[in-house]
């Protein structure tokens, strides 16, 4: 259910975005449409509408809507853009990239959430392909993509993601260790050439290596 209640405190939320500095009115619109409280487990759907992260099980969170408005941003998401995901969790983060016209490939480690959140997409009529298994090797069958999108926070940027990036292709990835990461923004200039541009601090769950 969507609620005039839900798309009344959605307008609100836009609006705290906004204010925070996203200026992208596809990505604003995007968030504007898309029921996040749909993406949430029951016991949270008040704070749906809250800028700020979640717990969707499985001792993940959804990403705070600043931050996915953030990412998302960054990508500048052409449509037909393909794009590779990385920690698919909640879903809501390639339902927006779905909204702004990608070719969604999202990767999730997590077998039980990947099992629910394949579901939760396809029900919402979102055709982003969703994969088990571990990001770091990236999705080199499909590959080369237009843009990556990491959504955990990574000790080093892995050289398979970068290999599977176009040239003149988007890395966005937050880097550092437990805690704050930076966020990166990396282009690809060539096969071996990639300029990098540092962008502020975030709060990602870990970007894992091993099986849990
Ligand atoms: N985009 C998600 C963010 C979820 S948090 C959303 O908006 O809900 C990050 C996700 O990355 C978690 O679901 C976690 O399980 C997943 N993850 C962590 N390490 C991973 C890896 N090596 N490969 C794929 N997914 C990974």
């Amino acid at each position: 259910m969507d609620t005039f209640k839900h798309k009344g405190l959605r307008k609100k939320l836009v609006e705290e975005i906004r204010s925070k500095g996203i200026t992208s009115e596809a990505v604003l619109d995007a968030i504007n449409e898309i029921p996040r409280h749909q993406f949430l487990d029951g016991a949270f759907l008040n704070f749906a509408y809250e800028d700020k992260a979640f717990p969707i099980g499985e001792g993940q969170t959804i990403s705070q809507p600043y931050t996915v408005a953030f990412q998302s941003s960054l990508l500048n998401i052409k449509r037909g853009d393909k794009v590779l995901e990385i920690g698919t969790g909640s879903g809501y983060q390639t339902m927006v990239l779905f909204k702004l016209g990608a070719k969604v490939f999202s990767i999730e480690r997590q077998k039980a959430l990947f099992d629910k959140t394949k579901k939760l997409l396809v029900s919402m009529n979102c055709t982003a392909k969703c994969f088990y298994g571990d990001g770091y090797l990236g999705l080199p069958a499909f590959a080369p993509f237009d843009k990556i999108l990491v959504t955990a926070g990574a000790p080093y940027i892995p050289d398979d993601l970068k290999n599977q990036l176009k040239i003149g292709g988007t890395l966005v990835v937050p880097v550092g260790g437990d805690g704050t990461q930076k966020m990166y923004e990396l282009r690809k200039i060539s096969e071996t050439e990639f300029e990098e541009i540092e962008h502020g601090d975030f709060k990602f769950v870990p970007f894992l290596k091993e099986k849990a």
